[in-house]
């Protein structure tokens, strides 16, 4: 009775562990190479040093070593993001094998997606929404009608600007609606405000629209 508990037990053992490897391999967290686990690094095999392949869905702020926030600081995001290229650069990996180039090239260009991302406050935000389950589309979201007129007359003040000084008095005007809507979000962001964040990113969405025709 006994053996067969014990037996039992290192049965389910078994199991768990090698549903754990096939996890960890799949979040490729399993070296390519040397075959050892390592949760730790994210772009170097701890044990072989090895550059690991990259998973299916890496994390852009674990990517760039930053924490998972709305408001980052952007110089270290630049610092980071650099000193990381330096180390992944396809160049880097010329000598090595056809598979390692590869790995190299998917990395770069991971990195340099992760950088594009989080680097620009709307596609930020998009982002954590998404991490947190919530997408934001063109067609379903909806803003209020009071702000649709506010924009449309923007839109119109634009339209009829008969100077450059009226220009600049429109997008001055704007820089500091969006200079608000930025503070906002972040606040949002700050006690977990999904509905809000997701509200002010599409409000900033339209603005910057305008700011850039
Ligand atoms: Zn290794």
């Amino acid at each position: 009775m006994l053996r067969t508990h014990s037996q039992r037990g290192m049965l389910k053992w078994c199991t768990i562990a090698k549903l754990q490897l096939r996890y960890l391999s799949s979040m490729g967290k399993q070296c390519w190479k040397c075959k050892s686990l390592d949760v730790q690094n994210t772009f170097f095999c701890a044990s072989c040093g090895v550059l690991r392949e990259s998973a299916e869905n890496e994390n852009y702020f674990e990517l760039l070593k930053l924490r998972k926030e709305f408001n980052i600081d952007a110089l270290q995001l630049v610092k980071n993001y650099r000193h990381i290229q330096s180390m992944i650069h396809p160049d880097k990996f010329a000598q090595k094998s056809e598979h390692e180039k590869a790995i190299a090239l998917e990395w770069s260009s991971l990195v340099n997606k992760a950088y594009k991302t989080l680097s620009k406050s709307i596609e930020r935000g998009k982002y954590l929404l998404t991490l947190d389950g919530v997408s934001i589309s063109e067609k379903n979201t909806s803003v209020d009608k009071e702000f649709l007129l506010e924009m449309m007359d923007v839109n119109e003040s634009v339209e009829v600007a008969e100077s450059a000084e009226d220009l600049e008095k429109i997008a001055s005007e704007l820089s500091v609606h969006i200079e608000l809507l930025n503070s906002k979000l972040i606040q949002h962001f700050e006690v977990n405000d999904m509905d809000g964040a997701k509200e002010t990113i599409v409000r900033l969405k339209y603005m910057t629209n305008i700011e850039n025709t």
